[in-house]
Protein backbone atom coordinates (compact mmCIF):
# COMPACT_ATOMS: atom_id res chain seq x y z
CA UNK A 1 0.00 0.00 0.00
CA UNK A 2 0.93 3.42 -0.78
CA UNK A 3 1.99 6.18 2.07
CA UNK A 4 -0.86 8.77 2.24
CA UNK A 5 0.24 12.58 1.62
CA UNK A 6 -0.22 13.31 5.24
CA UNK A 7 -0.86 16.92 6.25
CA UNK A 8 -2.15 16.08 9.74
CA UNK A 9 -2.18 19.10 12.44
CA UNK A 10 -1.53 16.34 14.88
CA UNK A 11 -0.91 13.69 15.51
CA UNK A 12 0.48 13.50 12.42
CA UNK A 13 3.39 12.41 9.51
CA UNK A 14 5.99 10.08 11.40
CA UNK A 15 9.07 8.97 9.37
CA UNK A 16 8.54 6.07 7.57
CA UNK A 17 12.34 5.25 8.19
CA UNK A 18 11.45 4.83 12.15
CA UNK A 19 7.84 3.41 11.25
CA UNK A 20 9.66 0.31 10.12
CA UNK A 21 12.25 0.14 12.52
CA UNK A 22 9.78 -0.43 15.03
CA UNK A 23 7.73 -2.45 12.87
CA UNK A 24 10.88 -5.01 13.01
CA UNK A 25 11.23 -4.56 16.94
CA UNK A 26 7.80 -4.94 17.13
CA UNK A 27 7.84 -8.72 18.72
CA UNK A 28 11.40 -9.12 20.12
CA UNK A 29 13.14 -5.93 20.91
CA UNK A 30 17.16 -6.21 21.32
CA UNK A 31 16.72 -10.06 21.29
CA UNK A 32 14.63 -10.01 24.53
CA UNK A 33 11.90 -12.08 23.23
CA UNK A 34 9.60 -9.08 24.13
CA UNK A 35 8.31 -5.69 22.43
CA UNK A 36 9.02 -2.82 24.00
CA UNK A 37 5.75 -2.29 25.40
CA UNK A 38 6.09 -5.47 26.95
CA UNK A 39 9.28 -4.87 29.47
CA UNK A 40 9.33 -3.72 33.10
CA UNK A 41 9.96 0.23 32.96
CA UNK A 42 12.47 -0.90 35.39
CA UNK A 43 14.68 -3.24 33.20
CA UNK A 44 17.86 -2.31 31.95
CA UNK A 45 16.64 -2.57 28.02
CA UNK A 46 14.18 0.12 29.02
CA UNK A 47 16.48 2.13 30.76
CA UNK A 48 18.33 2.26 27.86
CA UNK A 49 15.65 3.72 26.12
CA UNK A 50 14.73 6.29 28.22
CA UNK A 51 18.23 7.43 28.30
CA UNK A 52 18.96 7.27 24.71
CA UNK A 53 15.97 9.36 24.53
CA UNK A 54 16.80 11.90 27.29
CA UNK A 55 20.49 12.14 25.79
CA UNK A 56 19.32 12.51 22.23
CA UNK A 57 17.06 15.35 22.96
CA UNK A 58 19.76 16.67 24.89
CA UNK A 59 22.46 16.41 21.87
CA UNK A 60 19.65 18.05 19.39
CA UNK A 61 18.49 21.00 21.55
CA UNK A 62 21.76 21.93 23.42
CA UNK A 63 20.11 21.88 26.51
CA UNK A 64 22.47 23.12 29.27
CA UNK A 65 22.99 21.02 32.26
CA UNK A 66 20.84 22.99 34.65
CA UNK A 67 17.84 21.65 33.02
CA UNK A 68 16.07 18.47 33.93
CA UNK A 69 13.93 16.83 30.71
CA UNK A 70 11.23 15.34 31.82
CA UNK A 71 9.06 12.69 30.44
CA UNK A 72 5.00 13.62 31.65
CA UNK A 73 1.56 12.04 30.63
CA UNK A 74 -1.80 14.46 30.41
CA UNK A 75 -0.83 16.21 26.99
CA UNK A 76 0.16 19.91 26.43
CA UNK A 77 -3.25 20.66 27.96
CA UNK A 78 -2.07 19.23 31.14
CA UNK A 79 0.91 21.65 31.40
CA UNK A 80 -1.20 24.17 30.97
CA UNK A 81 -2.51 23.95 34.74
CA UNK A 82 0.72 22.17 35.93
CA UNK A 83 2.43 25.23 35.00
CA UNK A 84 0.61 27.87 37.81
CA UNK A 85 0.11 25.51 40.10
CA UNK A 86 3.78 25.31 40.55
CA UNK A 87 4.57 28.49 39.69
CA UNK A 88 2.18 30.90 40.22
CA UNK A 89 2.17 32.07 44.30
CA UNK A 90 0.07 33.93 45.83
CA UNK A 91 -0.12 37.97 45.54
CA UNK A 92 1.95 37.28 41.93
CA UNK A 93 0.35 37.74 38.36
CA UNK A 94 1.50 35.14 35.52
CA UNK A 95 1.62 36.82 32.25
CA UNK A 96 0.33 35.42 28.73
CA UNK A 97 0.80 36.64 25.14
CA UNK A 98 -2.39 35.88 23.27
CA UNK A 99 -1.93 34.47 19.94
CA UNK A 100 -4.65 32.05 19.53
CA UNK A 101 -6.70 29.66 20.93
CA UNK A 102 -4.04 27.29 22.45
CA UNK A 103 -2.58 30.23 24.58
CA UNK A 104 -6.06 31.33 25.32
CA UNK A 105 -6.63 27.81 26.55
CA UNK A 106 -3.83 28.04 28.70
CA UNK A 107 -4.58 31.44 30.42
CA UNK A 108 -8.02 30.01 31.01
CA UNK A 109 -6.22 26.97 33.31
CA UNK A 110 -3.98 29.80 35.18
CA UNK A 111 -6.95 31.61 36.48
CA UNK A 112 -8.17 28.91 38.22
CA UNK A 113 -5.29 29.15 40.52
CA UNK A 114 -4.33 32.58 40.99
CA UNK A 115 -3.84 36.71 39.27
CA UNK A 116 -3.21 36.70 35.14
CA UNK A 117 -2.57 39.48 32.73
CA UNK A 118 -2.03 39.61 29.43
CA UNK A 119 0.65 41.46 28.09
CA UNK A 120 0.12 40.84 24.56
CA UNK A 121 -2.95 40.00 22.03
CA UNK A 122 -3.16 39.67 18.44
CA UNK A 123 -7.13 38.67 18.54
CA UNK A 124 -8.27 41.29 17.02
CA UNK A 125 -6.37 40.49 13.88
CA UNK A 126 -8.09 37.34 13.97
CA UNK A 127 -4.74 35.99 15.07
CA UNK A 128 -2.88 36.44 12.11
CA UNK A 129 0.58 37.95 13.59
CA UNK A 130 2.61 37.83 16.00
CA UNK A 131 2.85 40.79 18.70
CA UNK A 132 6.07 42.69 18.13
CA UNK A 133 8.47 42.38 21.20
CA UNK A 134 8.46 45.72 22.52
CA UNK A 135 4.48 45.78 22.56
CA UNK A 136 4.80 43.48 25.22
CA UNK A 137 4.05 44.68 28.36
CA UNK A 138 5.37 43.00 31.70
CA UNK A 139 6.69 43.75 34.93
CA UNK A 140 9.88 42.38 36.82
CA UNK A 141 7.78 40.99 39.90
CA UNK A 142 5.52 38.88 37.01
CA UNK A 143 5.65 35.44 37.97
CA UNK A 144 6.47 34.24 34.36
CA UNK A 145 5.40 34.89 31.22
CA UNK A 146 3.70 32.59 28.81
CA UNK A 147 3.91 32.34 25.06
CA UNK A 148 2.85 29.38 22.22
CA UNK A 149 5.78 29.24 19.88
CA UNK A 150 4.33 28.30 17.26
CA UNK A 151 0.47 28.32 16.58
CA UNK A 152 -0.70 25.23 15.07
CA UNK A 153 -4.63 26.73 14.30
CA UNK A 154 -3.99 29.99 12.58
CA UNK A 155 -0.50 29.34 11.24
CA UNK A 156 1.83 31.89 12.90
CA UNK A 157 5.00 31.35 14.72
CA UNK A 158 7.17 33.25 17.02
CA UNK A 159 10.47 34.53 14.77
CA UNK A 160 12.35 35.61 17.77
CA UNK A 161 11.39 35.32 21.42
CA UNK A 162 10.29 38.07 23.91
CA UNK A 163 13.94 37.16 26.09
CA UNK A 164 15.92 39.96 27.47
CA UNK A 165 14.27 40.23 30.86
CA UNK A 166 14.80 38.71 34.21
CA UNK A 167 11.03 36.84 33.93
CA UNK A 168 11.32 33.27 33.56
CA UNK A 169 10.16 32.73 30.07
CA UNK A 170 7.66 29.98 29.68
CA UNK A 171 6.82 28.24 26.30
CA UNK A 172 4.02 25.66 24.84
CA UNK A 173 6.56 24.55 21.97
CA UNK A 174 4.00 21.68 20.75
CA UNK A 175 3.77 22.58 17.16
CA UNK A 176 7.02 23.36 16.62
CA UNK A 177 9.68 21.47 18.66
CA UNK A 178 12.46 20.23 17.08
CA UNK A 179 11.97 22.00 14.12
CA UNK A 180 14.58 24.52 14.06
CA UNK A 181 17.63 25.22 16.92
CA UNK A 182 16.07 26.13 20.17
CA UNK A 183 18.04 28.78 22.38
CA UNK A 184 17.19 26.96 25.26
CA UNK A 185 18.89 28.56 28.04
CA UNK A 186 16.76 31.95 27.08
CA UNK A 187 13.89 29.65 28.78
CA UNK A 188 12.76 29.04 32.12
CA UNK A 189 10.14 25.93 30.52
CA UNK A 190 9.49 24.63 27.54
CA UNK A 191 6.68 21.90 26.71
CA UNK A 192 5.49 20.23 23.91
CA UNK A 193 2.94 17.05 23.37
CA UNK A 194 4.78 14.52 21.44
CA UNK A 195 2.20 14.46 18.72
CA UNK A 196 3.54 16.50 15.81
CA UNK A 197 7.74 16.76 15.57
CA UNK A 198 8.63 13.78 18.29
CA UNK A 199 6.61 10.87 17.94
CA UNK A 200 3.20 9.63 18.65
CA UNK A 201 0.62 11.29 21.52
CA UNK A 202 1.41 10.10 24.58
CA UNK A 203 4.08 11.48 26.15
CA UNK A 204 4.90 15.31 26.87
CA UNK A 205 8.55 16.68 26.90
CA UNK A 206 8.93 19.10 29.34
CA UNK A 207 12.38 21.16 29.57
CA UNK A 208 12.70 23.15 33.18
CA UNK A 209 15.32 24.97 34.52
CA UNK A 210 16.23 23.57 37.90
CA UNK A 211 15.87 26.44 40.04
CA UNK A 212 12.29 27.06 39.42
CA UNK A 213 11.45 23.69 41.48
CA UNK A 214 11.90 26.01 44.58
CA UNK A 215 9.14 27.55 43.94
CA UNK A 216 6.31 25.20 44.14
CA UNK A 217 4.34 24.92 46.65
CA UNK A 218 4.32 22.03 49.76
CA UNK A 219 0.89 20.99 49.28
CA UNK A 220 0.68 20.26 45.98
CA UNK A 221 -0.23 16.73 45.33
CA UNK A 222 2.97 14.03 44.28
CA UNK A 223 1.61 13.88 40.58
CA UNK A 224 1.58 17.65 39.66
CA UNK A 225 4.71 18.52 40.90
CA UNK A 226 7.52 18.79 38.52
CA UNK A 227 10.19 18.01 41.34
CA UNK A 228 8.52 14.66 41.68
CA UNK A 229 9.86 13.49 37.97
CA UNK A 230 12.59 15.00 38.13
CA UNK A 231 13.79 13.50 41.28
CA UNK A 232 13.08 9.98 40.36
CA UNK A 233 14.04 11.16 36.81
CA UNK A 234 10.69 10.46 34.93
CA UNK A 235 10.23 7.52 36.12
CA UNK A 236 7.54 8.00 39.87
CA UNK A 237 5.27 5.99 37.79
CA UNK A 238 5.10 3.99 35.05
CA UNK A 239 5.89 6.24 31.43
CA UNK A 240 4.38 5.74 28.46
CA UNK A 241 7.06 3.50 27.54
CA UNK A 242 6.16 2.85 23.83
CA UNK A 243 5.99 6.35 23.27
CA UNK A 244 9.37 7.42 25.18
CA UNK A 245 10.64 4.42 22.44
CA UNK A 246 9.23 6.07 19.05
CA UNK A 247 10.81 9.20 20.70
CA UNK A 248 14.06 7.88 20.73
CA UNK A 249 14.04 6.44 17.58
CA UNK A 250 12.38 10.01 16.06
CA UNK A 251 15.06 11.58 17.82
CA UNK A 252 17.96 9.46 16.43
CA UNK A 253 16.02 9.76 12.75
CA UNK A 254 16.70 13.84 13.11
CA UNK A 255 20.34 13.13 14.39
CA UNK A 256 20.95 10.99 11.36
CA UNK A 257 19.71 14.38 8.85
CA UNK A 258 21.65 16.73 10.18
CA UNK A 259 20.22 17.91 13.52
CA UNK A 260 17.86 20.69 13.90
CA UNK A 261 19.84 23.17 11.67
CA UNK A 262 19.44 21.02 8.56
CA UNK A 263 16.05 20.08 9.20
CA UNK A 264 15.39 23.99 10.01
CA UNK A 265 16.40 24.37 6.11
CA UNK A 266 14.64 21.54 4.93
CA UNK A 267 11.15 23.11 7.13
CA UNK A 268 12.06 25.96 5.53
CA UNK A 269 12.20 25.02 1.69
CA UNK A 270 8.78 22.87 2.06
CA UNK A 271 7.18 25.54 3.37
CA UNK A 272 8.12 27.62 0.94
CA UNK A 273 6.75 25.43 -1.50
CA UNK A 274 3.36 26.17 -0.65
CA UNK A 275 3.79 29.36 0.44
CA UNK A 276 5.02 30.60 -2.46
CA UNK A 277 2.16 28.66 -4.67
CA UNK A 278 -0.07 31.09 -2.56
CA UNK A 279 2.12 34.13 -3.18
CA UNK A 280 2.19 33.83 -7.01
CA UNK A 281 -1.40 32.87 -7.67
CA UNK A 282 -2.83 36.46 -7.98
CA UNK A 283 -4.67 36.14 -4.83
CA UNK A 284 -6.70 32.80 -5.37
CA UNK A 285 -5.16 31.50 -2.95
CA UNK A 286 -5.20 33.91 0.50
CA UNK A 287 -2.93 33.02 3.15
CA UNK A 288 -3.94 34.17 6.88
CA UNK A 289 -0.95 34.49 8.65
CA UNK A 290 0.98 38.09 7.80
CA UNK A 291 4.08 38.17 6.29
CA UNK A 292 6.42 38.76 9.18
CA UNK A 293 4.60 36.21 11.24
CA UNK A 294 4.22 33.08 9.09
CA UNK A 295 4.53 29.36 10.27
CA UNK A 296 6.71 27.05 8.64
CA UNK A 297 5.10 24.08 10.56
CA UNK A 298 0.93 25.15 9.62
CA UNK A 299 0.40 26.78 6.47
CA UNK A 300 -3.14 28.45 6.48
CA UNK A 301 -5.06 29.61 3.43
CA UNK A 302 -8.27 29.70 2.07
CA UNK A 303 -10.06 30.06 -1.68
CA UNK A 304 -11.60 32.96 -2.86
CA UNK A 305 -15.24 31.30 -1.31
CA UNK A 306 -16.50 28.40 0.93
CA UNK A 307 -17.32 26.54 -2.25
CA UNK A 308 -14.01 26.63 -3.47
CA UNK A 309 -12.50 25.70 -0.26
CA UNK A 310 -14.97 22.10 -0.12
CA UNK A 311 -14.18 21.68 -3.96
CA UNK A 312 -10.21 22.18 -3.14
CA UNK A 313 -10.56 19.93 -0.36
CA UNK A 314 -12.78 16.90 -1.81
CA UNK A 315 -10.18 16.99 -4.77
CA UNK A 316 -7.17 16.99 -2.91
CA UNK A 317 -8.27 13.48 -1.02
CA UNK A 318 -9.13 12.27 -3.91
CA UNK A 319 -5.75 12.57 -5.04
CA UNK A 320 -4.39 11.23 -1.32
CA UNK A 321 -3.88 14.12 0.27
CA UNK A 322 -4.84 13.88 3.95
CA UNK A 323 -5.58 16.39 7.05
CA UNK A 324 -5.61 19.59 4.98
CA UNK A 325 -9.19 20.90 6.11
CA UNK A 326 -8.81 24.46 8.33
CA UNK A 327 -9.07 23.42 12.45
CA UNK A 328 -12.78 23.56 12.74
CA UNK A 329 -12.59 26.72 14.21
CA UNK A 330 -11.57 28.70 11.52
CA UNK A 331 -12.29 26.89 8.85
CA UNK A 332 -10.52 27.03 5.06
CA UNK A 333 -7.64 25.41 4.47
CA UNK A 334 -4.28 23.88 6.80
CA UNK A 335 -1.36 22.07 5.22
CA UNK A 336 1.22 20.99 8.24
CA UNK A 337 4.68 20.54 7.11
CA UNK A 338 5.97 19.06 9.97
CA UNK A 339 9.24 17.68 10.29
CA UNK A 340 8.65 13.98 9.00
CA UNK A 341 6.47 15.07 5.93
CA UNK A 342 8.70 14.15 2.90
CA UNK A 343 9.32 16.95 0.65
CA UNK A 344 7.87 15.17 -2.35
CA UNK A 345 4.55 15.36 -0.48
CA UNK A 346 5.19 19.30 -0.19
CA UNK A 347 5.83 19.16 -3.94
CA UNK A 348 3.07 17.32 -4.83
CA UNK A 349 0.63 20.10 -2.99
CA UNK A 350 2.03 22.80 -4.83
CA UNK A 351 1.30 21.29 -8.04
CA UNK A 352 -2.45 20.42 -7.24
CA UNK A 353 -2.56 23.95 -6.01
CA UNK A 354 -0.96 25.44 -8.82
CA UNK A 355 -2.99 22.66 -11.43
CA UNK A 356 -6.32 23.67 -9.40
CA UNK A 357 -6.11 27.26 -9.86
CA UNK A 358 -5.30 27.20 -13.47
CA UNK A 359 -8.60 25.60 -13.86
CA UNK A 360 -10.83 27.75 -11.40
CA UNK A 361 -10.03 31.16 -11.51
N1 LIG B 1 -0.66 23.56 22.38
C1 LIG B 1 -0.56 23.57 21.04
C2 LIG B 1 0.25 24.63 20.37
C3 LIG B 1 -1.19 22.56 20.30
O1 LIG B 1 -1.09 22.57 18.97
C4 LIG B 1 -1.93 21.56 20.97
C5 LIG B 1 -2.62 20.43 20.25
N2 LIG B 1 -2.83 20.54 18.94
C6 LIG B 1 -2.04 21.63 22.37
C7 LIG B 1 -1.36 22.63 23.03
C8 LIG B 1 -2.82 20.61 23.15
O2 LIG B 1 -2.04 19.46 23.21
P1 LIG B 1 -2.55 18.11 23.88
O3 LIG B 1 -3.60 17.55 22.97
O4 LIG B 1 -1.28 17.29 23.91
O5 LIG B 1 -3.07 18.41 25.23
Amino acid sequence: MERAYNFNAGPSALPLDVLQLAQKELVNFKETGMSVMELSHRSKEYDRVHEDAQQLLRELLEIPDNYDVLFMQGGASLQFAMIPMNFLGKEQTANYVLTGSWSEKAVKEAKFIGETKIGASTKESGYSTIPSIADITYSSDDAYLHITSNNTIYGTQWQTYPTGHSIPLIADMSSDILSRPIPVSEFGLIYAGAQKNLGPSGVTVVIIRKDLHERTPDHLPTMLRYDTQSKSNSLYNTPPTFAIYMLSQVLAWVKEKGGTTAIAKQNEAKAKLIYDAIDESSGFYRGHAEQGSRSLMNITFNLPSDELNKKFLQEAKEKGFVGLNGHRSIGGCRASTYNAVPVEACEALRQFMVEFKRIHS
